[in-house]
């Protein structure tokens, strides 16, 4: 793995004592304490393979109350806590620093649903419940939890909200955020906040939760959620469309929603790079249409009312709605999935990409933003901006596009090492996100900042913005041991 960065932020270096060691232990049992190099590597090992950091130990709680006992010994000692869920995350903010000294904490073992309320739409989990296991959990009791994501097998929801996740249904459900009524949260004194309410209104002063939310687990640790849960989907209609160009691929959404009588439910765009990386690498997925064009649409429309016999369902009205559309021009090509099986291929190589990538090679991706109509200018400019400085590198650009966010891809040249990528990483980083700074997007749409743009953060937010932020972390983890050296410097 590459070196991490040469300017490693300072960070809290105290060793863990035989004495620290032994009252970790005490607290977790043996089952939840790892300290051999073996064992702890998955943990101190990102997604990517590309960052490895240093922990003194692996510390897996079984509780809230056990977390707490944990920080609480970590801030008495000044031992730093880096928390960990599933380790999916894309931006090293669940990796330590090579210069960490202190725990890895992970929720892994608190993965207990403690109650589902179909009644009331709502569900009360740990933290370290498995994303995939709460949608089935959900889709049990007839509801549905609309946060999906292609690491949704490993993911953990404690991780899901703590870099407030996005994934393919943000443009009707919103952000994890949005699907949040109440936390637990251990702080960094090992305090316990319980704003565990299944509320919908609780106007009593600072929304305390959404500060936790998007964190990246600098400000505390999320031990429980109560989760808002909507009606199961019942009527599901999955396309594939070749589109004109991206500019078609925002007209064809934006008449979507009246056509689909406002149940657009995603809406991702793929380049034909991208979707012949997936179908070199992974295997199993098939090609939906033989149309070979550079843009392709996966639509997917859902209503909660079953198909009525005799009445239009959500198919019929995809299906009049793509004829329209391929008579306006703006669609060349169309398949709508007949099958189970047909819409999860379609699914499996939108999901498959981040793995595809990682198989394909040495890359550079960039989650951005920008204002939704400003899409197509936004990918003809950065592609540009990035070919002028390594011409032969192979854009492989995607998205959400309905939320304005583009996984903007870059393969390396053909034959050329990670090292040598590396070395025009930082240029062209500087020209795509000054691109999306002078078009008032984000750097950062949905992973978040962790370590990897933890230098691009304090570049392009304002003074005031820093001051805020530094000004809350500084409030509620004075010692600087919450993940320290992620999202800011400091
Ligand atoms: P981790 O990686 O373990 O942690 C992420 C961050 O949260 C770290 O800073 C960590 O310290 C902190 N943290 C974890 N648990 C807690 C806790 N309980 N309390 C406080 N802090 C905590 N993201 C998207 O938004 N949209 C996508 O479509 C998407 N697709 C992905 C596809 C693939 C194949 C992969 C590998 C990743 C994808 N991601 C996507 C990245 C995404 O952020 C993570 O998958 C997920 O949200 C993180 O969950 P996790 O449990 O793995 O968290």
């Amino acid at each position: 793995p590459a070196a991490i960065s040469s300017s490693e932020p300072i960070i809290p270096t105290t060793l863990l004592t035989a004495q620290i060691r032994d009252a970790l232990r005490a607290i977790v049992g043996e089952k939840g304490f790892i300290e051999d190099k073996h064992g702890k590597q998955p943990f101190v090992t990102d997604w990517r393979g590309l960052l490895v950091g240093g922990a003194g130990a692996v510390v897996r709680p079984a509780s809230t109350e056990e977390v707490s006992q944990v920080v609480r010994l970590c801030h008495e000692h000044g031992v730093a806590i880096v928390p960990q869920g599933g380790n999916t995350g894309l931006m090293g903010g669940a990796t330590p620093w090579p210069a960490h000294t202190g725990i890895v904490l992970s929720l892994g073992r608190m993965n207990r649903v403690i109650d589902v309320d179909p009644v009331g739409y709502a569900m009360t989990v740990e933290a370290g419940c498995v994303l995939q296991t709460l949608q089935e959990t959900a889709a049990e009791h007839d509801r549905f939890l609309p946060l999906s994501l292609g690491a949704q097998g490993s993911c953990m929801i404690g991780g899901n909200l703590s870099t407030n996740a996005g994934g393919v249904q943000v443009l009707r459900y919103g952000n994890a955020r949005n699907l949040v009524l109440g936390l637990e949260v251990v702080l960094a004194n090992g305090d316990v906040w319980d704003g565990l309410r299944a509320l919908k209104k609780d106007n009593t002063g600072y929304d305390l939760k959404h500060l936790f939310m998007g964190a990246e687990g600098t400000l505390g640790i999320i031990t429980k959620a109560v989760l808002k849960l909507w009606p199961a989907p019942k009527d599901v209609c999955t396309s594939w469309l070749a589109v004109r160009d991206p500019r078609a691929a925002l007209e064809i959404l934006s008449e979507a929603h009246a056509a689909s009588e406002d149940n657009v439910g995603s809406c991702e765009l793929m380049s034909r790079s991208a979707i012949d990386m997936v179908l070199r690498h992974i295997p199993g997925t098939q090609d939906p249409l033989k149309a070979n064009t550079p843009w392709y649409l996966l639509l997917e429309w859902s209503s909660a009312r079953a198909r009525q016999d005799g009445t239009e369902g959500m198919s019929e009205k995809m299906e009049q709605f793509l004829a329209d559309q391929l008579e306006a021009g703006r669609v060349l090509d169309a398949a709508i999935a007949q099958t189970g099986n047909q819409s999860r291929n379609m699914w499996r190589i939108r999901e498959s990409v981040a793995e595809a990538q990682r198989a394909e090679g040495p890359g550079l991706s960039f989650d951005v933003s920008v204002a939704i109509s400003r899409i197509p200018e936004f990918i003809d400019k950065g592609i540009k901006a990035v070919l002028d400085i390594l011409p032969s590198i192979r854009p492989y650009p995607l998205g959400h596009i309905g939320d304005g966010n583009l996984h903007f891809s870059f393969m390396g040249p053909k034959g050329m090492d990670q090292p040598t990528l590396t070395q025009y990483k930082g240029a062209i980083t500087r020209a795509v996100n000054d691109l999306i700074a002078s078009m008032g997007g984000s750097i950062s749409a949905e992973h978040g900042i962790g370590m990897d743009k933890l230098d691009e953060l304090s570049h392009y937010r304002s003074k005031t913005e820093l001051d805020i932020m530094r000004t809350i972390k500084r409030a509620l983890d004075p010692q600087n041991i919450m993940n320290p050296g992620k999202v800011l410097r400091l």
